[in-house]
């Protein structure tokens, strides 16, 4: 006998722990491990995965940390993600990339917000949200609130392109704490921005232009919060590929005793001329979003 399951909270349908595609310009791939203390995994993570030809419209990649009670968390993070992925619909706006990506976020807060209203369940719901598009010229556009990061590995220099919006990342850029004093400092849990907690939210914008052989990487700070960038830096550096580079990852935050969840998402860029020139192929019909299983799809 076939019994009906309970009622699935929104944004809980089952998502990805890891994804990967390689494509001869870009290659991505993205993990999320639930740790070896805590009961669940609140992070979740997007990656849009094209047809095999196709990079019009932007890759869009992003990493969100939950927080809250029950399964407020899990929810938060997992909606934030799946509404970035309406970025694809073709809703009209006149405004920028940047504009339109921080438009996302701002809309992604009022949903998160509202959906709280719904459930006791759901109060006190708050997720980070670190996003990175890579566009159709060649540049990486980034809009990001809360304690997860985005990282650029080029020329075997590793530099955070975020800032933590956290009381201990203040403190770091004030000069009053050490990266390693805030990885053990008693409020290193304060976050400052977050998604889902305020009417307003003020997303951190910054564009960068990519070059050949560049690694992104998006993480959740299970891993940046116990694991040196040495290490990640090293990690990243030494992996052939970009999955091997989010195993490994994930493998050194599970080393370091692996407190939280953790997530991680890098791209590869094989071939920048390549890559603008697939990603400024508008053809119609060659659009592509790929949400997270079970969940619908953006509207077209
Ligand atoms: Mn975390």
């Amino acid at each position: 006998m076939h019994t009906p399951s309970p009622p699935v909270m929104p944004g809980l349908a089952e998502r990805p722990s890891r994804v990967q595609w390689s494509h001869d310009v870009l290659e991505v791939a993205g993990l999320s491990d639930v740790g070896l203390v805590r009961a669940k995994n609140e992070d979740s993570f997007y990656i849009a995965e094209p047809p095999r030809a196709d990079l019009a419209r932007g890759v869009l990649l992003a990493v969100a940390d939950g927080m809250g009670g029950h399964l407020a968390g899990e929810v938060a993070s997992s909606c934030a993600v799946d509404f970035m992925s309406t970025y694809y619909s073709d809703e009209p706006f006149d405004g920028t990339i940047e504009e339109k990506l921080s438009q996302k976020v701002v809309q992604a807060n009022e949903t998160l917000l509202a959906l709280a209203q719904t459930s006791q369940m759901l109060e006190g719901m708050g997720t980070t949200l670190s996003s990175a598009l890579l566009v159709e010229n060649g540049k990486l556009v980034i809009c990001h609130v809360g304690d997860s990061r985005i990282y650029l590995l080029r020329e075997g220099e590793l530099e955070a392109q975020t800032n933590d919006h956290s009381f201990v990342g203040e403190q770091v850029r004030l000069g009053l704490l050490t990266e390693d004093e805030a990885r053990v400092h008693p409020a290193r849990n304060i976050i400052t921005r977050a998604l889902g907690i305020r009417t307003r939210v003020e997303p951190e914008l910054s564009t960068l232009d990519l070059k050949p052989g560049d690694r992104i990487l998006l993480a959740s700070d299970g891993l940046h919060g116990y694991v040196e960038e040495a290490q990640i830096r090293q990690a990243l550096m030494e992996s052939p590929c970009a999955s091997e580079a989010a195993a490994r990852l994930v493998g050194l935050a599970l080393d370091a005793g692996g407190m939280d969840n953790v997530t991680v998402v890098v791209a590869t860029i094989r071939e920048i001329d390549r890559m603008i020139e697939r990603l400024a192929d508008k053809s119609p019909g060659l659009a592509y979003a790929k949400t997270l299983p079970g969940l619908e799809e953006p509207e077209k």
